[in-house]
Parts: structure tokens; sequence; C-alpha cells
């Protein structure tokens, strides 16, 4: 039965095929062959073309080779096709059709720089939606949800619901199970996209609800998003091209739902999609494609009815979905996370400097409290009007056998997050600076600040079970009892501070392991001490204990650092042992605190790079929301290009923003006193910590002596600098010797 679809495939690719080389010729003809092309602010290029051909598309002329192998790979046109004995063809037909749409969307780029926004949010007033292809910024920080399992996968969805209502019903289905929303492609002229916002609901990155582009040709951010994360996380190398297909079918969980009339572009798109082992879900009576070779599901299934496409579509693609069971009236998980409650919605504010909202989770004796009660002392939500303001006092207290003071703070970083996943309430800040607003779409479901409470007992059981046995939720709306929650947490809140400061390395006999990012780097292995939070940024020491002890087969387990092999550099010889394990034998040692000396392994995840400016006998580091260019030479993106799958790589190495101010911070290599670059944002962002450490290293003045972006990008025209300022780098022993 796939005789007539295939047949609408091949047709599909010949024509996109055809039209992408008239797209090409002419562009050339107008620019130039040496004319530059690009998806901006992206390594890896045009990524299907690179990552499945091996071949960078750097210009226009670049294209022509990609296009070339396109109109190579379109199956033998026979108009009387009535046999198809095998897939090979109609696979061939769909590759061919997504390298030609990846050209066109190129000179789209080139042709109308404005056409896509760059921008992880939508511009709604400006009515500018579509997003195009997702800038390394984006891609890094969404990629690790795929990594890290809160996004299972994502759905493509091509065309348009038959109304608003159904398109908002679909996508908030997927948002609940928590997948991603890619969206692509017209049904004569109305988009699914346009649908949400005309249903009213957020779309944009933050609500995992993509809006990639208005043509089926847009498909390729998709797909280029794929495999972008196949070979920064999973050091998949450009054209390895089986690799990079049996990668996206076995860790990436997609699947396509097409609404509306399949013509043939569709049909080729679909196709292409079979070779990276993600089903088409229809909408309507195409001819179905059972399973072969290549996958063990169907390829093509029609005739699904809208209500039942979402979960009919998780079961086709062997999706194991789980979703959290908080008994709220609100829609709940991360998709709603970055969700906004817009100033017209707002019913409800509570902090944000206008009112005094804290957070304080402490913990307790078993006696002391009672599992699940909740209480709310004060005024509700049924007690005051819209546009209202309320002070707020949350108050969390867990007991358990396995609950430690030092877990306290882990927990109660939970609460942004675990409130954020709410549908139609937003948190945001932490600790004595939290804010929280509550939309009127929320209330009108019914909820109250009550539900506040359900949410963190049932959540944190959920999530922690292990390490606590009671959790007991207070929330405080009178001034006089905020207040004084105020100065209990204001006095926790040093306390723990003064902990964490006070640990080193020395101190302790266990470093902890995190392999969480072996499903992306297989060969890659962080070790965090109290003095090298993870290179990620979301895991310090105390971080990876609390998991070890919530989850003792999972990704942190401690190691016995043992014999001290090297005190300067930080190599122990328990830590070499595990690590020469956990990489598989890949990796013998390497130290903790050089990145010129066998430094630690680097994944794609990691918040900044610091590499040797030997010219200045210094290091840089740059952080990944930087874009420009730095003194090495290469941008954020090409240097975790570099070096991101997961190896040691002498001169480079990968490590958190935090790490930068912490004592032992390449302490090997000179230190912080070695720093001669970093970027204007970061110097900001990292100010007090800066002025701290350098007033410890007899510096007090080592922010202003570091050079910036507004000084230069190259080693030349930051050198004057660093001498006029009499850089301590450049009287330190030659850093390479
Ligand atoms: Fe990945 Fe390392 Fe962060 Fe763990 S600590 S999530 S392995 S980068
Ligand atoms: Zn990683």
């Amino acid at each position: 039965m796939s005789k007539l679809v295939a047949f609408a495939a091949i047709q599909g690719a010949y024509n996109i095929v055809s039209k992408a080389e008239g797209t090409l010729k002419k562009a050339i003809d107008k620019f130039g062959p040496d004319q530059k092309i690009e998806f901006p602010n992206t390594a890896y290029y045009l990524p299907i073309i690179y990552s499945i051909l091996g071949i960078p598309v750097k210009t226009l002329g670049d294209a022509r080779k990609p296009m070339e192998v396109a109109r190579k790979l379109l199956p033998a046109h026979v108009k009387n096709m009535y046999h198809l004995p095998y897939l090979g063809p109609l696979l061939d037909a769909g590759m061919s059709a997504l390298f030609a749409e990846e050209v066109a969307e190129a000179i789209r780029y080139l042709e109308d720089p404005d056409f896509y926004l760059v921008s992880e949010d939508i511009d709604e007033t400006s009515g500018k939606i579509w997003l195009g292809a997702a800038e390394d910024t984006v891609f890094r920080k969404r990629g690790v949800e795929f990594v890290d399992g809160t996004a299972p996968g994502f759905a493509a969805i091509v065309g348009a619901a038959p109304d608003p209502e159904t398109a908002k019903w679909i996508a908030e289905e997927y948002q609940k199970k928590n997948l991603y929303v890619f969206m692509c492609a017209n049904q004569n002229g109305t988009t699914f996209s346009e649908q949400l916002l005309e249903a009213g609901v957020q779309i944009g990155w933050n609500t995992r609800l993509v809006p990639f582009g208005p043509d089926i040709s847009a498909a390729v951010f998709a797909l280029g998003f794929a495999n972008r994360a196949a070979m920064a996380f999973g050091g998949i190398k450009p054209g390895d091209y089986k690799k990079m297909l049996i990668y996206n079918k076995d860790r990436i969980f997609a699947f396509v739902n097409a609404l509306g009339e399949v013509n043939a572009e569709w049909a080729a798109n679909a196709a292409g999609c079979v070779n990276w082992g993600f089903p088409t879900i229809a909408d309507t009576d195409i001819p179905e494609i059972l399973p072969t070779g290549v996958c063990t599901y169907e390829h093509v299934v029609a005739n699904v009815p809208h209500r039942e496409m979402p979960q009919r579509s998780i079961e086709i693609r062997g999706l194991k979905v789980t979703v959290a069971n908080v008994d709220i009236p609100l829609a709940y998980g991360p998709a709603f996370e970055g969700e906004r409650v817009r100033k017209d919605d707002l019913y409800l504010e509570m902090g944000g400097g206008k009112t005094q909202a804290v957070e304080l989770c402490s913990m307790a004796d078993m006696k002391e409290i009672e599992d699940g009660q909740i209480e709310v002392i004060g005024p509700d939500i049924k007690d005051i009007k819209k546009g209202d303001r309320l002070p707020l006092g949350i108050f969390v207290q867990v007991a358990g056998r396995q609950m430690q003071e030092d877990f306290e703070p882990i927990l109660e970083r939970q609460i942004h997050h675990l409130i954020n996943y709410a549908q139609g309430v937003m948190h945001i800040g932490q600790r004595d600076i939290a804010w929280i607003r509550v939309g009127e779409q929320a209330v009108n479901k019914g909820f109250t600040l009550k539900h506040i409470g359900v949410i963190l007992h049932a959540k944190l059981h959920q999530d922690f079970g292990a390490i606590l046995d009671k959790v007991q939720v207070t929330l405080y709306t009178k001034k006089e009892d905020v207040d004084k929650l105020t100065a209990t947490a204001r006095e926790n809140y040093k306390k723990r501070d003064a902990r964490v400061e006070q640990m080193t390395d020395e101190g302790v006999e266990t470093y902890y392991s995190c392999t969480l990012c072996q499903s992306f780097a297989p060969n890659h292995v962080c070790m965090v001490s109290p003095e090298r939070t993870g290179l990620c940024g979301a895991y310090n020491w105390m971080d990876c204990k609390a998991s070890y002890e919530i989850n003792p087969t999972g990704p942190n387990q401690p190691v016995e650092k043992g014999e001290c092999i090297d005190p300067k550099l930080g190599q122990w010889r328990g830590v070499n042992d595990f690590i020469y394990k956990a990489s598989r034998q890949n990796v013998t040692h390497y130290n903790f605190y050089s990145l010129v000396h066998d430094p630690m392994t680097t994944c794609g995840c990691c918040e900044c790079i610091a590499a040797v400016i030997s010219g200045c006998n210094g290091v840089m580091t740059v952080g990944r929301d930087y874009t420009g260019e730095t003194p090495t030479g290469m941008k954020f993106t090409t240097l975790a290009g570099v070096m991101g799958g997961g190896a040691s790589s002498p001169g480079f190495v990968g490590h958190s923003k935090y790490n930068i101010c912490q004592r032992k911070f390449i302490s090997g290599d000179g230190g912080l006193l070695r720093m001669v670059w970093m970027p204007k944002g970061l110097k900001d962002e990292l100010r007090e910590g800066l002025l701290k450490r350098g007033e410890e290293l007899g510096y007090p003045d080592l922010i202003d002596r570091i050079a910036d972006e507004t000084v230069g990008v190259t080693e030349d025209e930051i050198l004057p600098f660093l001498k006029e300022k009499d850089h301590p780098a450049l009287k330190m022993e030659p850093i390479i010797g």
C-alpha cells in the first residue's frame, strides 16, 4: 500500500530539489559564490548536511556540493511505479528533500535576515513569531533537558488543526507530558502556531511550543536540532550518518503529526523523517507504511482522530511518559515553567519588591510536624480582589530518617520550579527576594494559595522520597508573620552560606562523580569536589551528595579520593581508578586544578570554557551567553565544538561560572591571577566574587585589570591594556613551560 505515498514523496522530493536548485542559482548570480551563508549564532554550519554528509557549508558556492548529492539521491523517476520492493528509494528521496530545504532556508536567512527572529521568544507586539534555527544558547540549554530527561522528546507538528481550540488541546496534552512541540508548515495559509496564539496560548522556547516557520521546509530546524544534539552531546562525528541516524532513533523520541491534507512536499519530508526513526501520524486518509528494517513500528499511520492523536503518537513511538500527579485544578509540568503571567491577566502578586515574600525550608523533628498538613495563615485568594497584593511567607518543614541539615537549601531551591510548573502561576527569585504572580485564569479554575502547599508536599515526596518522610507547609500572608519568618530565614541563610564557604577539597575524603551527561557524551565523567563544582553549574558537591542519598544507584557516586598523586595539579589515585572504569577505559587520569596539564574532560553543557592565551601568559574564559569573538580566535560555540565531546583537551577546560571565584580554580596554573580576559557581562555577573577573590590574592582591583571585549578581542589588542594595568599574569612564570 506504500506505493502511492512513495510516489507522492518522490514527486515531492523532485519538486523541492528543483526549486532549491533554482533558488541557489539565483542567489549565486546575485551575491556571488563566496557569499557567506549560515544559521546565525549556531555551530555546525547547516547541521543536517554537515552531520550526514560531513560537508561544512559556509558559502553559497559550498552549497552546490550537497545539492548535487541531493539530485543524485533522487530515485529513478518512473511515472508508473507500481512496485516498490523496499523502502530504500523512499528514504533517499526524503533525505534529498531535506538537504535541499536546508540550503533553501539558509538562503532565506541571507535574502530576508528579519524573517526569523534571533531570540528565544516570539515578539507578539510586532507580530513576528518565527524562530527558525535555535541559536546555540537556546540549543544548549534545551539540549540538556533531553539529557537529564526533563524532556523525553518532541512532537513535530506540520500544518494546522481544524480550529484553534483543537490546536490548544493537542499542544497542552504534549506540554503536560513534558514534550516539546516543534511547529512548521501551513494548511491553506493557516498555521498551528497562529492557532495557538489565537487561543491565548503562549508560544516560544519557554513554553516548549516552538514556532519554527510557516513552510514545510522549516522541518529542517527540528531535524537539525536533533542532529546538533547528537554532535554536541553524543560526540557523533560529522559525516558518520549511520551512527547519527541510529542515535536519533534510539535516543531522541520524536514523531511527526501531520494535520491536514498531505501534499507531495509533506510526504517527502515524512519520508525524510523515517530515516531518523521518527514516524508520522496523520489525521487524514493517507496510505500507511508498515514496519520494515529501519523501525520496528509503523512509519506512517493514517486517520487518527485529533483527540486520540497525542496518546497514539506516544504509543507508536514507544515513549515512556511519566506525569506528575499533583492534586491541583491546574495543568502541571515543566512545559509551563517558562510561561508568564501577563499584566492584564494578573490577579494576585506577592513579593517582587512591592511586598515581602520569603521562602524557607527547614528540617524538623519527626514528632514535631505532621505530614500533609497545609495551612494558610491570613487572607487567601477568596479574600482579595483582582489586582491586589499580599506579602507571603512559605515555610516548608521536612523530616525524615535520611534528612540532613545540608539538604535544606537543595529542597528549598526546588520551590522555584515546582511552583512555576503550575499553569498560570509564575515564580521568580528565591530566598527572601521571591516573587509570585497568580493569573486570573488560574484563579477562575479554582487555584488558591493552599495549592502551593499541595504542590510542594506532593512533589517533594515524589522527587525526594528517599530522604524525607514528612512534609508540612505553612503559608503566611499577614505582614507581621512574614516579617518574622524573614528574620528567621536570613539567619538560616547566613549559617548555610558560611558552611559551604568553609568547605575545602582537603577537608573531605570523598568526592562525587557525575555521569549524567554520558547519555550524550559517552566517555565523559565529571568529578565534583567542594572546590570544583560541576562544569554545567548545576551540581555542587553537596548536591551530588544529596543526589546519591536519594538515589544510591544514580549518576552521582561517592569516590574515595585515595592517595594524592599531585597536590598542586589536583590528582588522586582513587579518582583516577574511578574515571578509568567510568569512562570505559577511555580516560586514565586528569587534573582538577589545571587546564595546561591533562585537564578534566569537558562535555557540551559546560557554562564556560577557559583557554590558554600564551601571548599574554595567561588564560581567558568565556560563557555561552557571550556570542562574540574571543582572543583565542574562536567563539564559544567553536570552542565547544572543538572540545565538547567528553575529551581532555590540554590548553582548554570547561567549568562553571561559580568555579571561577572558587579558591582552587586552575590553581595549578597560577589560579585566578592568570585571568587576562573575560566578557564584560560575565565580569559584571561575578563582580562580588571577583572583588573578594582579588582581595584574598592581594589584588583588590584584579577585576579592573582583566580585559574584556570593550578593550579588544585579540591578543594584540589586549596586551597593551594588560601592560598598562600591570596585570599580575605578565610577571608569572611562563604558562607553557
Ligand atoms: Fe553533566 Fe557534569 Fe553537569 Fe553532571 S556535573 S550534569 S556530568 S556537566
Ligand atoms: Zn554535559
